[in-house]
């Protein structure tokens, strides 16, 4: 081995392999119903699958443009003003990424300097950190705290420093499923209009609402020029693996932005963004289905595990559920998540690895409810072999 110093750089140890990928593997291992990783085992719509393979047939299999296809650009800009009255320039305010992951990425790297401050909702989801720790940057750290998930505006207050350059929110929050209200995100607008802050938003679940309206913070007094607002296709419509995200942001930002996204990826599936770009031009039905679905089966999880004696809390959006195992005799969410495949063949998610303060998320463990009936009621059969539950 060349060297004695670790292949990796410091600020990146500790990130490990990705939790979801760690309990993906257990799952594989054990034949495991997987409510780990949030992935459906449901088909997305046909028509837009037809559309990739008709893209593909059609022979748009080169290079997109580094800002993603007009025709999907322009689908976007289309979107965020029918849903939420939000105009986006399609040629010089949105970039189509690999998936909201490059999105989160490019934005972070292009616009903090080393030590630069992140103020970020805890939990958070994974990458946040990984992007934060890629550019030097720090994360600093707001609870969110159960029952409901409300944060302490006195402490969002107190996370705000000289050195902060951005807020970075979730909403609809992975993995609370927690939808910000209006008075919420009033609250985080003003702090970045009051201290000059950039904002960035990631909506992957803004079609994934059960409960309450998603708005988008941009939608907010002052925030419009300031916002990177972050989605993907992959939980829309029901296609992970397809990875086509994107940034609906003002000019300067946009820039900013596509000047690292041109070296991360450069560009990515043009089939899939011509599909993308039908499924959104398909209007809102297809959103409407997939929310009724996925309330129902959100109902019929948290049903299922409270009935078997976990303190499940109150989820209003996206595919998770988050649940306290202390009532069924466990203390530790890692070592459980660790047993679980193995001990009844059911994947789960410790939230411990998305909090700071590890004594807090301890004891969480998210169950993804974006499966099929059969297999939600399966999960839930297998978890009722564990000593502790009812
Ligand atoms: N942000 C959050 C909160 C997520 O849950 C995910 C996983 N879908 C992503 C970003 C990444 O999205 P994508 O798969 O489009 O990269
Ligand atoms: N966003 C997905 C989740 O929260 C996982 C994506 C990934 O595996 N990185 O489960």
């Amino acid at each position: 081995m060349p060297g004695r110093r670790p292949h990796l750089i410091a600020r990146l140890q500790g990130l490990g392999t990705t939790i979801f990928s760690e309990m993906t593997a257990l799952a594989v291992q054990h034949d495991a119903v997987n409510l780990g990783q949030g992935y459906p085992d449901i088909e997305g719509p046909a028509e837009i699958r037809d559309a990739a393979i008709d893209a593909i047939r059609e022979g748009r299999n080169q290079y997109a443009p580094g800002s993603g296809v007009p025709a999907l650009r322009h689908a976007i800009a289309e979107h965020q003003h029918r849903r939420y009255g939000l105009r986006f320039d399609a040629d010089d305010e949105i970039t189509v990424t690999a998936g909201a992951t490059e999105a989160l990425a490019a934005t972070i790297l292009a616009v903090c300097e080393v030590g630069d401050e992140v103020v970020t909702f805890e939990p958070y989801y994974d990458s946040y950190a990984a992007n934060i720790a890629m550019a030097g940057a720090v994360r600093r750290t707001v609870a969110l705290r159960p029952p409901d998930f409300r944060f302490d505006p006195v402490e969002l207050d107190r996370a705000i420093s000289a050195r902060t350059r951005m807020v970075l929110l979730n909403t609809p929050h992975n993995p609370t499923g927690k939808v910000f209200d209006a008075a919420e995100l009033a609250r985080i607008a003003a702090v970045c209009v009051d201290h000059d802050l950039l904002a960035v938003t990631d909506e992957v679940y803004e079609h994934l609402v059960f409960d309450g309206v998603h708005v988008p913070l941009a939608s907010l007094d002052g925030m419009r020029d300031r916002t990177v607002t972050i989605s993907s296709a992959g939980k829309s419509f029901s296609f992970t693996g397809w990875k086509v995200g994107w940034a609906c942001a003002p000019p300067p930002l946009t820039r900013a932005l596509r000047t690292t996204k041109q070296f991360l990826s450069f560009t990515n599936g043009t089939p899939f963004q011509y599909a993308v770009a039908h499924g959104l031009s398909l209007g809102e039905p297809v959103f409407d289905e997939l929310t009724a679905r996925y309330r129902a089966r959100r109902d019929q999880l948290c049903a299922g595990l409270r009935a078997l004696g976990f303190d499940v809390y109150p989820t209003s959006g996206t595919y998770f559920a988050t649940a306290d195992i202390r009532p069924v005799g466990f203390d530790d969410g890692m070592a459980f998540c660790q047993h679980l495949p193995g001990r009844v063949g059911v994947a789960a998610v410790p939230e411990v690895v998305l909090y700071d303060d590890k004594r807090v998320g301890a004891p969480l463990v998210r169950f993804a409810f974006c499966k099929s009936e059969t297999l939600i009621d399966e999960a839930l059969a297998r978890l009722a072999k564990l000593p502790g539950t009812s």
